[in-house]
This record gives C-alpha cells, structure tokens and sequence, in this order.
C-alpha cells in the first residue's frame, strides 16, 4: 500500500482510541510529509477539526507554492469545508481512501482541476462502516463525516 495513506490510516486509528471518528490525513510536498492529523470534533468539542482541516493546521502557514506542489492524501471523501480549503489552498492532487461510506464534494474538486485518485482501500472503508454503525449519533452530527 501507498506508504502515504497507510501514515493516514495511522491517523485515523489514533482518533479512533482517543474516542473520535477516524478519519485520518495527511499533506506531502516533494515525498516528504509536512502536516498529518485526524478528525478531533469529538476531542477538541471542534466543528471544523475534520480530518483533513487538522493535517493542514499541522502544516502551519506554507507558502502558495507549496500548496500548489502537494498531493493531500484523506481516508475518507473530503466534505464541503475540507473541499473549500483544498481550493483555497490551490491543492492540486486528493488521494481518498474511499467514497463508499461517504461521498464528499468530489464534482466539484474535478470540476475544478483537482485530480483525484480514490483507492477504495478495505481498511478506510472497515474503519469508518463500523464506526458509522457503532456510534450513527456521532456521525450524523455534522454533514455525516
Ligand atoms: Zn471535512
């Protein structure tokens, strides 16, 4: 497997045991990992700690042509406000682990120039299927992710 969504996989596994949902991220630039993190809304009482959202806090400020070099790798299909920040930032490449479970605002990521590559990875989709059917309050509270 992808040694960049296995790190994301780790992320989503390390919310799972802090009581989160686990979905895990992580931002690489030239191969190199330069912010990782997972879900923490539960965590942290955060309506913006997605998954994704953590990994680019993680990163700190990068310059605009850092962004512009790096692939975003997300266990999950990203939502509407992690889609908005990949935009933002001029992300230009998403790898998600899988979309069977949720499907985020993925059109709109293509129809604005983001590749996308959606591995349908058996482990995000175990993860977050049995998350979904062990705690559906916790995963109905925002926009299902
Ligand atoms: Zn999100």
């Amino acid at each position: 497997m992808d040694q960049f969504l296995r790190v994301a996989i780790e992320e989503a596994e390390a919310g799972l045991k802090e009581g989160g949902l686990p979905i895990g991220s992580v931002l690489v630039h030239d191969g190199r990992i330069i912010g990782r993190g997972h879900n923490r809304r539960i965590q942290q009482g955060s309506p913006i700690l997605h998954g994704e959202m953590d990994a680019l806090e993680n990163a700190g400020r990068q310059p605009a042509s850092v962004y512009k070099n790096s692939t975003l790798y997300t266990t999950l299909s990203p939502c509407a406000m992690c889609t908005g920040a990949i935009l933002l930032y001029g992300i230009p490449r998403v790898v998600i682990g899988e979309n069977s479970n949720f499907t985020g605002e993925e059109e709109l990521l293509k129809s604005r120039g983001v590749v996308l590559d959606i591995r349908q990875d058996q482990d995000c989709i175990k993860l977050m299927g049995d998350f979904i059917r062990q705690h559906p309050d916790l995963w109905n509270e925002d926009i299902g992710e």
